[in-house]
């Protein structure tokens, strides 16, 4: 075939497809990006201290529809937006070359082909899910088959802090009728007494491992109970799960677990120890395997709660998309950042808002 013929044949094989070589602009597309989202406190955990977070943002474009996606790697689990970003480009032939609406099977070859990148994942398959809600003209909570009026309240997070900046923080989250507060250092009774001298709402208290002997877990966890706190996330460390049990065993809130909890696989091994199980999509790769884990903590009998890293309301709205399935939510990473680049889902009174625009139902912040 002479040239001009190919070049024609092209345009012709274009035109059918609906792509415009000429301009490019329909031709499909999956960008990444690092985001860096500064924070509004410096935030401190047992994990980590900072200012800022960076994030993998990526978008997904075909038929002229856009699909946004993020991830928030996890420093815990040896992640940073350098690998989630390098992950996540390697799979761009892969995307472009499927069809998005057999989403399922591409991420299923996604997590064969890339081992962990957790982050980088779950910024795809938020991107393919956010399309295709998009496509099919439905908000995600439709797709999943749920009611936007089961949305639970969401917690906010105070992180761990002086006496006085922790008051400070729990006066600024007047408007949420339910707190977490982050212990685990040899601060947690200041810390405790601080946020009560402001506040008798309902607590939950997330330890991120801090408690490595058993017989203080129990001390502390029974102290907390009196102070109104309704349950305690990962008191220990995660591959403590026989010491768990036992403390688990002495205590009467229920005990949640985060860390020692990535995936559905670990689900089952936990049931023992665990009265239930946070669920975040920066850690299970994104919504579909999200949504597994949700399934079968529930038919273990378990209780589910939704969770997130600091990050923008991309991957905030994604989760809370799938939170009228669960018990508890922590989903207030966008409100902790100073410069989220959409909006989306809202709170009002603690209560998740869902946008009722098909995908997730973002629009770009001006
Ligand atoms: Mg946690």
């Amino acid at each position: 075939m002479k040239r001009r013929d190919f070049l024609t044949a092209g345009a012709a094989m274009s035109a059918i497809s609906g792509m415009n070589p000429a301009d490019g602009a329909a031709a499909p597309a999956f960008t990444t990006r690092i985001v860096r989202l500064n924070l509004q406190h410096t935030w401190t955990t047992t994990m980590s201290s900072s200012q800022y977070r960076d994030t993998l943002h990526t978008a997904y474009t075909r038929d002229g529809i856009t699909g946004h996606g993020e991830g928030a790697p996890i420093v815990r689990y040896h992640e940073d937006a350098a690998g989630a970003q390098k992950a996540a480009d390697s799979l761009r032939d892969l995307l472009l070359s499927s069809d998005p609406m057999q989403f399922a099977k591409i991420m299923a070859e996604v997590f064969h082909r890339v081992p962990g990148e957790w982050a980088g994942k779950a910024a795809i398959d938020i991107a393919l899910m956010d399309w295709v809600g998009q496509k099919l003209k439905i908000p995600l909570y439709s797709y999943f088959g749920l009611d936007p009026a089961d949305t639970p309240l969401t917690t906010f997070s105070i992180g761990i802090d002086t006496p006085e900046i922790t008051k400070q923080k729990t006066r600024e989250a007047d408007d949420f009728p339910i707190l977490k507060v982050k212990v685990g250092l040899s601060t947690d009774e200041p810390t405790i007494e601080a946020v009560r001298s402001v506040t008798k709402k309902p607590l939950r208290v997330d330890a991120n491992e801090g408690w490595t002997d058993k017989e203080e877990a129990v001390r502390k966890i029974n102290w907390l109970e009196k102070m109104g706190v309704e349950f305690i996330e990962q008191p220990m460390p995660a591959e403590m799960i026989e010491e768990t049990r036992w403390v688990r065993s002495r205590v009467h809130i229920p005990v949640i677990a985060d860390e020692a909890c990535q995936r559905a696989s670990d689900i089952p091994k936990l049931r023992d120890a665990f009265d239930g199980v946070n669920v975040k999509l920066d850690k299970s790769g994104g919504m579909l395997e999200a949504y597994r884990m949700i399934q079968i903590a529930k038919a273990l009998g378990m209780k589910t709660m939704l969770g997130c890293m600091v990050s923008s309301s991309v991957s905030v709205t994604a989760a809370a998309h799938l939170s009228p399935l669960v018990d508890y939510a922590d989903l207030d990473g966008n409100l902790l950042i100073s410069n989220d680049p959409f909006h989306g889902v809202r709170v009002e009174k603690g209560k998740l808002m869902l946008p009722k625009t098909p995908g997730l139902g973002l629009t770009a912040a001006k």
